[in-house]
């Protein structure tokens, strides 16, 4: 049975913390959770502001988004990617500021921006995540060439680069951002008769359906999990009301789907509750 694996990307300093707390309402209104991967730096700026969004409410997770942010391997959209030395800082810092405000060390990063295959060959790489306490990171969040939107790639560990206790969850569909206000590559043609479009979406309708089919597909095709990356200023900025969350998570529902946490979805896979591939 598909779940429907909810998350945000939380990094803006101005919008995000009132889109979070909109995003928490309709959560609460559901009874469903989320992982919220958030910025260090936004954090340590807006800690008052987050903490009292989220209340320490169990139905919201709160994991890492790095510290601030850079490209964390060299690729072809992003740029090179930050040295080690600052891979640990971005990594471990952000870590030690969400444990100090939340209480509650993260164990999970998601990477700013994200890659083709994630973080697979960087061997290097991945031992910083790991030494700093890492038990699944959220990097493999494109298509080929590092297009949007992101194909159904399951979650892997990273055996192959030697570490196989540490896990990939990727996301699949469009970054938000990028379906709301465009202006990045994408897959001609594309990877699904549903992921290509010409036209950035317009209405909270629009912004909907533009992600209906991708939970569709996943339901479809008996696909473990769908995650769709969501950004809280990108959602709210679109609409102040974060409708389209509200319409999506009242669809997902109506299919009775489950709605867990990126952090549950590591536990049941870790667990071999969850199988892949
Ligand atoms: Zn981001």
């Amino acid at each position: 049975m598909t779940v429907y694996a909810a998350s945000y990307d939380l990094e803006n300093a101005d919008l995000c913390p009132a889109g979070a707390a909109k995003l928490v309402e309709i959560h609460r209104k559901y009874e469903v959770p989320a992982t919220f991967f958030c910025v260090g730096q936004v954090v340590e700026q807006r800690a008052d502001d987050l903490k009292r969004i989220f209340d320490d409410d169990p139905l919201f997770d709160i994991q890492s988004h790095t510290y601030s942010h850079p490209a964390l391997r060299t690729s072809p959209i992003q740029g090179p990617g930050v040295s080690i030395e600052e891979l640990y800082i971005q990594v471990g810092r952000a870590a030690d500021i969400i444990a100090d405000v939340f209480g509650h060390r993260p164990i999970a990063t998601r990477s700013g921006g994200g890659f083709y295959r994630g973080m697979q060959g960087e061997p290097d790489r991945l031992k910083v995540f790991v030494e700093c306490g890492m038990k699944y990171i959220s990097t493999d969040l494109r298509g080929p060439f590092d297009t949007i939107p992101s194909p159904f790639t399951m979650p892997y560990t990273y055996a192959a680069d030697g570490f196989p206790e540490l896990w990939e969850l990727p996301t699949h569909g469009w970054h938000d951002n990028v379906l709301k206000w465009g202006g990045h590559p994408t897959m001609f043609p594309p990877i699904y008769p549903f992921a290509g479009r010409l036209d950035v979406v317009k209405t909270v309708q629009e912004d909907f359906e533009a992600a209906k089919p991708w939970v569709d597909y996943a339901v479809e095709q008996g696909l473990p999990y769908v995650g769709i990356v969501y950004h809280p200023w990108s959602v709210y900025k679109f609409d102040p009301d974060c409708g389209t969350i509200d319409l999506l998570l009242g669809y997902v529902k109506s299919l009775g789907l489950e709605v867990i946490t990126y952090t549950e979805l590591y536990r049941r896979l870790a667990a071999g509750e969850i199988k892949v591939g």
